[in-house]
């Protein structure tokens, strides 16, 4: 790879124009290679592109477009895992669902996480480097082509904290909103954090009302902390006041997760403190079965367990769900594909 060479997946279609101009194409040439572009497919794949044009574009350019490096099909429901190789070589994960409503897409916004959550799979892969909006926004354009799909649906919940690439985040979600990108609604986006509140802060004050997704684990704060490192900074009074103020100003309910672990955080008194901190507020609580993590000594709750632990918050006054598991037999978690192949 030559880091050197001009990206031209992240230019502008202004800024394309500009630099191709000395190439010297003529006008249906240049909106051949804008239309490309604009999907995200590799220089290889422009079939209406002579192939000594594509060589020279080769040759001349980078292409940052995403190149599928695996991917897994869930024999039980359809859910597709992808992993796809970054143009230097880093490794990402995103994952399509079906759902009655339509496709949705998991994609991640960094290659590896620097929050060490103590039961994510990504925390132990280490940590690469941001992705650009392009290349998120390249994960849904991608899938789209591979399954022959229309994605209207996106969550944030791959690997990365997405506050953490903060920039690139806001700059895809904005992309990805407008007509002439995705066009997907912003009430049809997700963004989970760990809970980063200077960034949750921040993204009140953009006009993308998306819905924020909270990754809560436990309702005490020593707990939650050993859980979540960057609980110890960001502590668990401030970050329920911060999303009580997103979700007033929203009008959108925040989603706290609630990662079901067996004998951890199941217990009667995690139910009861649940109650006490979210009773009366805008929001709801999704538990989701926990996915073993090798090396994490975390295990999955019973069904019957997990199902009790939602009707005690039910018969508490909170809504609350248990997540569907997608692609179970694929190991959909987050980030276990790209261990994997890291590994
Ligand atoms: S759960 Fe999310 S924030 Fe925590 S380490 Fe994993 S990817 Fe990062």
């Amino acid at each position: 790879m030559d880091i050197r060479r001009i990206n031209l997946n992240e230019l502008s279609p202004e800024e394309l124009r500009k630099e191709l101009s000395p190439m010297g194409l003529r006008e249906f040439r240049v909106r051949q290679l804008e239309k490309w572009m604009a999907l995200g497919v590799p220089f290889g794949q422009m079939t209406d592109i002579p192939s000594a044009m594509r060589a020279e574009l080769s040759e001349k350019y980078l292409d940052g477009s995403l190149k599928t490096a695996g991917k897994l099909v869930s024999a039980v429901d359809g859910t597709v895992k992808y992993l796809f190789d970054l143009h230097d070589g880093n490794l990402i994960e995103s994952v399509l669902m079906k759902y009655k409503y339509g496709y949705s897409a998991c994609v991640s916004t960094q290659a590896g996480c620097r929050m060490g959550c103590t039961f994510c799979a990504s925390a132990g892969a280490g940590f690469g480097r941001d992705l650009t909006a392009r290349e998120i926004s390249g994960q849904i354009k991608a899938m789209n082509r591979d399954a022959g799909v229309n994605v209207g649906h996106v969550v944030l919940m791959g690997v990365g904290e997405p506050l953490d690439n903060y920039d690139n985040v806001v700059a895809f979600m904005r992309e990805a909103h407008s007509p002439e990108g995705l066009n997907i609604s912003y009430r049809k986006m997700s963004l989970s954090t760990c809970g980063l509140i200077p960034g949750i802060e921040k993204l009140m004050a953009e006009d993308i009302p998306v819905t924020l997704s909270v990754s809560l684990h436990s309702p005490f704060q020593d707990e939650r902390a050993r859980m979540m490192p960057v609980a110890r900074k960001y502590r668990l009074d401030k970050l329920l006041e911060i999303c009580n103020i997103y979700s007033s100003r929203t009008g959108r309910r925040v989603t706290y997760e609630y990662a079901v672990i067996s004998g951890v955080n199941d217990t009667d008194a995690h139910a009861a403190e649940l109650i006490r901190l979210l009773r009366g507020t805008l929001c709801h609580v999704n538990l989701i079965p926990v996915n073993p993590v090798e090396g994490t000594g975390y295990s999955r709750a019973r069904r019957e367990k997990i199902d009790s632990f939602r009707q005690r918050l039910e018969d508490g006054g909170l809504a609350a769900t248990v997540r569907r598991a997608m692609g179970r037999d694929i190991e959909a978690a987050c980030g276990q594909l790209r261990r994997q192949a890291m590994e």
